[in-house]
């Protein structure tokens, strides 16, 4: 080992690691350390200064390793290693030392010690470093079909984006329909347009669009392979309806006498019957029997729909499919599910019965919607004179999401637009603060305030019907503390709507673990990088667009869709990508061929060679994770990258007593384990 040469190079990060580590001090401390060639700081180790500083000593002191002592590998591992790469150096023989989260980010108050640590952090990465072996990524071929989960519109932005291009999309949508929640929409803040108007062209493109298949009603079930090689396994649920024949003339559904309240697309505001398209404009035409509500699966008799079906479509045996896809990248634009109100029950929502959600008056103001476009009480026919509007319902609340859902302060003056336009009510806002960042969303709220909407600044405590003074008999009253006046107030009106929060779906944390993603303490997906990178995923090929995301609006989520087209494309373009080389290796030599690994690895990239008797890894399928490294009770897997050496050379190097100036270190002899 003693011609290695080792270039430490520290970052102050500006004011993020230099405010509190004495980055000239850890520098020169850095070296003192055996093997060290070369130790500087530099304001920001990332700027193309920074890099060239690197590059040049590499090139010229004959670098054989380098350590970044900076902010996060995740943010800019990637970034070393190129400036390894173009210098002539192996990019895995590059180690990150995280002297900012690790260091100053968690000793503010305390500068000796921060740079105490930043100094045993930087030891630890230069001990490392030197136990590393060079490695070479993988080429694997990128398959040009891309997967595009969700049919809203950040799924069909993508979708649309990459078929126009000329390659092949297959689009799965688990609802019979695509058009996610926009579809149910009415206008669109801040603009106004009608939704369905500027949807529904898109959702016909995408179920005529020569490079896309379609596949509604449908759900993955399992996702296997790497970027460019998915193999992903579908859910085709059975219809019931031989699409091949149907005509979507609707005879069977006005003929079903089974009526089941809509708790999907009518947002539980009206009924639909057991055979039914999600609504007119919906995409694919064809219907779906609902067997849970359907007569004749209950109950044996009915078969109406058959009897009355012209083109004989009907197919009460038709069983599920299971489709095998292969595909290059995946996009994920699952989407978002409504905050349920009964959580808190004194905004009586369920109980009260002129409480709606926000998604129900969405529903109720659609021209084609249960009341065709009237604003009414439950009744159906009763014009409220006044009407309530309460934002944050589910959101900024500790109690149940802390986010802001972004856009339910838009939705809420939109309301007020569409109740002033169809009645002559006063509406009262009840908000914590007004959010209107966006393009023409200021304005937008100018233009509410000057239709006369009411603002009441304060969280509503309650909303109830026990009157307590006149004028209040019959009504809803909101109690309310107004904090612009400092008043408790209560206002009362006919009808109450609440803005409930945007949510992840049920499903999200079930969802990120088949594709392999993370999930937010929230519950949302996780990009790779929130400001930098904010449409991939921390795996390959796997990208997230849309409101899966965290609460978006519609141009945002239209943004995202398009962005994760562009990444696509630009890997389709590659036709081949480089595959990360950090995987687990059997030393079959010495494996006993227990099988411990097959069943530990979480990627199912263990096989047994029964030949042999001994497991090999699949370097295609392994995600390098360690699980099975650790598992192994023989210790004969080892992590590239992550070999036993560097993991001890790299404590051995943490506890390097800082303070002694001149390296002296506690030794701590790695033990083989003896096995029974
Ligand atoms: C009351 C209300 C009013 C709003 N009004 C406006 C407005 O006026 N203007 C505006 O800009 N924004 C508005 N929004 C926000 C708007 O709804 C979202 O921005 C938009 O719908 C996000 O689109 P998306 O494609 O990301 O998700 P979604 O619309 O939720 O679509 C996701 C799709 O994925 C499907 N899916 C989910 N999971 C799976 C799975 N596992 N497999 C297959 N498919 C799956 C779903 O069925 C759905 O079709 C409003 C939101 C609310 C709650
Ligand atoms: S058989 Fe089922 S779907 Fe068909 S009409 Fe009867 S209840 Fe409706
Ligand atoms: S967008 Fe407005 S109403 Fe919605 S949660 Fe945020 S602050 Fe509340």
């Amino acid at each position: 080992m003693t011609e290695e040469r080792v270039g430490v190079y520290v970052c102050h990060c500006g004011h993020n690691i230099a405010g509190t580590v004495d980055v000239e001090a850890v520098a020169q401390w850095a070296q003192t350390l055996p093997y060290v060639a070369v130790a500087r700081d530099y304001r920001f180790m990332c700027s193309s200064l920074g890099q060239e500083l690197i590059e040049k000593d590499i090139k010229e002191l004959g670098l054989t390793r380098v350590v970044v002592a900076a902010c996060s590998p995740h943010m800019h591992e990637p970034t070393f290693r190129g400036v390894s790469a173009r210098a002539g150096l192996n990019p895995y023989l590059m180690e990150m030392a995280n002297i900012r989260e690790h260091a100053s980010w968690v000793h503010r108050d305390d500068m000796a010690a921060a740079t105490d640590k930043a100094k045993a952090l930087v030891a630890g990465a230069v001990r490392r470093a030197l136990e590393l072996k060079p490695l070479e990524p993988f080429k694997a071929a990128i398959k040009e079909t891309t997967l595009v989960v969700g049919g809203g519109i950040a799924g069909i932005t993508a979708a649309l984006e990459i078929a126009n291009s000329g390659y092949p999309v297959i689009m799965v949508e688990r609802e019979p329909s695509i058009g996610g929640h926009m579809a149910q929409l009415d206008k669109t803040f801040p603009t106004l347009d009608c939704s369905a108007c500027i949807l529904t062209p898109k959702m016909f493109d995408v179920g005529t669009h020569p490079n896309i298949t379609l596949l509604t009603y449908s759900e993955v079930e399992q996702v296997d392979g790497y970027i460019g090689n998915f193999t992903v396994r579908v859910r085709k649920k059975a219809r019931k309806i031989n699409t091949d024949v149907c005509t979507g003339c609707g005879d069977c559904w006005s003929r079903c006498p089974a009526k089941v309240v809509d708790e999907g697309f009518e947002a539980g505001l009206g009924y639909r019957t057991a055979v039914y398209r999600p609504f007119p404009q919906a995409v694919p035409k064809y219907p779906v029997i609902d067997v849970e509500n359907c007569i004749y699966f209950q109950k044996g008799t009915c078969r109406a729909c058959e009897k009355f079906c012209p083109t004989g479509a009907i197919s009460f045996d038709q069983e599920d499919e299971i489709l095998v896809l292969s595909v290059g990248n995946i996009v994920l634009a699952t989407g978002y599910k409504t905050f349920d109100p009964r959580q808190i029950p004194q905004y009586g929502y369920g109980r009260l019965a002129n409480v709606f959600t926000s998604m129900e008056f969405e529903r109720m103001v659609n021209a084609a919607g249960p009341t065709g476009g009237k604003v009414v009480l439950r009744d159906g026919v009763t014009t409220p004179k006044s009407v309530g509007i309460i934002h944050c319902v589910g959101s900024r609340d500790h109690r149940f999401n802390r986010y802001c859902s972004a856009t339910c302060c838009m939705a809420a003056l939109k309301f007020a637009h569409l109740v002033k336009e169809r009645t002559e009510a006063e509406v009262y806002q009840f908000y914590i603060d007004m959010r209107a960042s966006f393009k023409d969303y200021e304005e937008f709220y100018v233009r509410i305030l000057e239709e006369g909407a009411h603002m009441v600044r304060g969280r509503v405590a309650e909303v109830t019907d026990a009157a307590r003074q006149p004028g209040e008999e019959g009504k809803l009253i909101i109690q309310v503390e107004d904090t612009l006046i400092g008043r408790q107030r209560r206002i009362p009106v006919d009808m109450v709507i609440l803005m409930v929060a945007m949510e992840p779906q049920e499903d999200a944390v079930e969802i990120a673990h088949r594709f392999g993603i993370g999930c937010s303490n929230a519950g949302f997906f996780i990009e790779r990088h929130p400001k930098l990178d904010p449409v991939a995923t921390m795996t390959d090929g796997i990208f997230i667009a849309g409101a899966c995301q965290g609460p978006k609006d519609i141009p945002e989520s239209v943004g995202q869709g398009a962005a994760t087209a562009a990444r696509v494309l630009s890997l389709i373009g590659q036709k081949e990508v480089e595959i990360e080389p950090i995987r687990a290796q059997i030393d079959e030599s010495r494996c006993s061929g227990c099988r411990v690994c097959n069943t530990m690895c979480p990627y199912s990239a263990i096989d047994y060679i029964e030949d042999l008797g001994v497991s090999r890894v699949n370097p295609a399928l392994c995600k390098g994770c360690g699980t099975c490294v650790a598992a192994c009770p023989s210790q004969v897997i080892s992590g590239q990258h992550f070999t036993y050496e560097a993991i001890m050379a790299q404590i051995e190097g943490l506890l390097y007593d800082v303070h002694a100036g001149n390296g002296h270190v506690t030794v701590v002899e790695p033990q083989p384990v003896e096995v029974a």
